[in-house]
This record gives C-alpha cells, structure tokens and sequence, in this order.
C-alpha cells in the first residue's frame, strides 16, 4: 500500500464510495462518521491523507481544521463538500493559512474518476520520494513561466512584461499560482520557489537580449522572501550570471506583503532601489495601508488593482477612483500602471485619464514566451490600424 487514508463524513455510502476509489488508488482506508475519534485515529495511525466533509453533525469543518492544525497534522488533507464552492474556498485558505496541507476542494457530488486523479497526484509524495510535491516540481524544473505584456499608453509600444508562474503537474495539468504560492509560502518554500522564477525569467530575459528584444522583466516578490537579508546579494548574483541589468528588472509587492516586517523589508527594499531594481506596489487600494506604504517605501511604480480598472469605463465610482490613484502616483513622481484591462472603452478611458502603462486581456494574455514576438508584430498592426 502506498499510504493511509482516513475519511470523514458522516454519509456513510459516500465514506464507503471514498474509500473503494481510495483502494483502488493503492490506499488502506478508515471511514469514519464524526470527528470525536479523528484526533486519536491520527494520532494512532499516522495517515498520509484525510479526506474531509466540512458537514458533520455536532463539529462543523472549521473547528476540524482548528483541532487538526493544533495536533500539527501533516497528512495531506482533501476537502469535499455539498457547501457551495466559496465555503469550501474560503475553508482552504483558512487551512493553508493554519499550516496545513491542503492538497485540494471538491464539491459533492465527485465522480470517481475525478476523486482517483486527485488522490493519485499525491501517492507520488507518499511512496519512497518524501519530499513535498511542490519542492519536486521546484527541483525538476517544472515550474514555468508565462508573459503578460505590458504596453506604453503614450506610444502604444510593449515596454515589459510581467513574468506569471505556472506549475505543470504530472497528473493535474496547469497548476495556477493561487493554487500553489501560499503552500509555497507555508511550508517554507517560498525562496526556492522565487529563486526558480528569477532564473527561469532572467535567461528568458537574457535570450531576448540576444535577438534584440529589450523588455523589463516583472517578477513578483512574497513578503516572505524578505525575510533574508542575503536576498539582495543572491538577486544581484542572478543578474550577473544571466547577463541582465538591475535596471531591466520590477519586483512587484502587494502592499500587504510590503507591510509584513517593516524594517526589515525597507532595508531590503532600499538596497534593491539604491542597485538600480525598480518597484512597484501591486494590487494597489486593496489594503488598509496603501498611503502609508506609499510614503514609506522606496516604490517607482504603482499598479493599480484590476478590480477598479475593469469598471472605469462603466461606474463613475471605479472612473473616480482610478483617475484619484494615477493623478496621486504622478504627484509622487511614480509610474502609473493599470492592470486587467479588458475591453477597448476601458482601454480608451486610461488614456483619457492619464495612465502611463497598461496590461490586461484586451491587450494580451499571459503567453508562453515562444509566442511573444508573434504577438508584439500582430499588437503593433493593431495599433496602426
Ligand atoms: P498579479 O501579480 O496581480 O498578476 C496579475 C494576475 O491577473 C495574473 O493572474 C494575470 O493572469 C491576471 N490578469 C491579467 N490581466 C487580466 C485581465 O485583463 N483580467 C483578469 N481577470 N485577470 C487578468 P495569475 O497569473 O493567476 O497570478 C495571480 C497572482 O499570483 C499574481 O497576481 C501574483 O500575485 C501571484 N503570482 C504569480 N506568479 C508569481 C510568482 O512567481 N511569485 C509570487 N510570489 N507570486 C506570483
Ligand atoms: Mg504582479
Ligand atoms: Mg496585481
């Protein structure tokens, strides 16, 4: 058997369902239908995975989640639910947030194919490799990176691109950053996990260099990869070893991630401006600390969030507030860019309000950067037209 799976839902024909699939994935399986017994059977048997109805007669899912975090359980935990799927979302990230292992959300009913693709993702974890699924992925290269261009407003020219991390997982396909950057940043992942992304982006970066493509690379930062000090020193050794300049780079923070350990972060911060690395402040009016980071921090650019920009062309509320942030980011001599642009009315009225740079679907996706030369030649007919 390749590991030990407990199931807890207080529907025994699906407790039984489960754990047939669960068999048939090379799991021994105990069922069981309350949770009084679970923190002993845990503590007993040791299981590599819990599947987990959030639904159960006197204990609901989130005390659960409370008590497993508590016994510091580090089986890989499935949350399946009838709750509607921003419960079972919202119990995910409040698991991920306690430290624990969330591997995955289903919403009932699951058929069994769908619940043997989940479980055999993970077996890979639990047979004789015990490292994390994701720090396989990290050590075999198979995060990757997709490109989102960024374009000039005044020229209409591509200036940069935003470099978006993708996990290409053996049994699950694409993995999407919002499935795998905060288990990155719970189990203390999250510095391989940038390091891969500033490799793999500056000999991107570097390789456009050498056709005569000169672009400035976004790469996204966690507030927890400022937790080292030694962060500036391995970022600089990255720019050396690729060939790439200092100047030809973003690193993006939300602003939440900026407030996470004020001092330290504005050392880091101030050393990587004084390098020449330029900042930008992501997902901006989204936090309660906006204008302090503003004033505190060592930012040049200012994104402002998606959620404002996607209705500036239709709610005079969202047109209020974007032209506030840009006209605000010009007083304070940075960059405004607007990101999520969608539709060309909302790309007019950026223009119109004085944004400096802009990104989102209607101008491109996030590409495989293969196909950027392609699109840069087909964005520069569209902009002549
Ligand atoms: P972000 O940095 O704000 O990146 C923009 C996100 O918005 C991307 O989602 C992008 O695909 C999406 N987007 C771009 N244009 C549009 C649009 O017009 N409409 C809509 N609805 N969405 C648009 P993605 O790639 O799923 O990334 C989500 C977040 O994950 C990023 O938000 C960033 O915070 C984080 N992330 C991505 N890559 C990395 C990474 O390498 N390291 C870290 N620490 N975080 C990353
Ligand atoms: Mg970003
Ligand atoms: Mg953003």
């Amino acid at each position: 058997m390749t590991g030990r799976l407990i199931v807890v839902d207080d529907d025994p024909a699906f407790a039984t369902f489960v754990a047939k699939v669960a068999k048939s994935c090379g799991f021994a399986s105990r069922e069981i239908h309350d949770a009084a017994t679970l923190p002993s059977l845990i503590a007993e048997w040791s299981p590599t995975y819990i599947v987990l109805d959030l639904n159960l007669p006197k204990t609901d899912g989130i005390e659960i989640l409370r008590s497993l975090a508590e016994q510091n359980c580090k089986a890989n935990i499935l949350i399946i639910s009838g709750s509607d799927d921003k419960v079972i979302g919202a119990a995910r990230k409040l698991g991920l947030e306690r430290g624990l292992n969330i591997v995955g959300i289903a919403q009932k009913p699951v058929r069994a194919n769908d619940l043997a693709k989940i479980l055999t993702t993970d077996i890979v974890s639990l047979g004789t490799d015990s490292r994390p699924p994701l720090q396989q992925a990290i050590e075999a290269g198979d995060i990757f990176l997709v490109y989102q261009p960024k374009i000039d407003f005044a020229s209409g020219a591509m200036i940069g691109v935003e470099a978006l991390a993708r996990w290409r997982h053996r049994h699950r396909g694409i993995v999407m950053p919002a499935d795998f950057v905060h288990l990155a940043e719970t189990t203390g992942l999250i510095d391989r996990l940038t390091e891969a992304v500033v490799d793999v982006g500056m000999a991107q970066q570097s390789a456009w260099n050498k056709q005569g493509i000169d672009l400035n690379m976004a790469i996204n930062l966690s507030a927890k990869n400022l937790h080292h000090l030694d962060f500036v020193e391995n970022i600089d050794a990255a720019c050396k070893r690729h060939g790439v300049s200092p100047g030809s780079i973003t690193f993006e923070l939300t602003e939440s991630a900026a407030m996470d350990d004020a001092t330290q972060g504005l050392d880091i911060l101030t050393r990587l401006r004084l390098k020449g690395y330029h900042l930008s402040i992501d997902d901006f009016g989204t936090s309660y600390s906006s204008l302090v980071q503003l004033q505190r921090l060592p930012f040049s650019e200012l994104k402002i969030d998606r959620s404002f920009v996607a209705e500036c062309a239709n709610s005079k509320d969202a047109h209020a507030i974007v032209t506030t942030i840009s006209g605000l980011a010009k007083n304070l001599g940075l960059k405004s860019v607007a990101e999520g642009i969608e539709c060309e009315a909302c790309y007019l009225k950026l223009i119109d309000i004085g944004c400096d740079i802009g990104q989102g679907y209607f101008i491109g996706r996030p590409m495989p950067a293969s196909e950027l030369p392609r699109w840069a030649s087909a964005w520069k007919k569209r902009k002549c037209a």
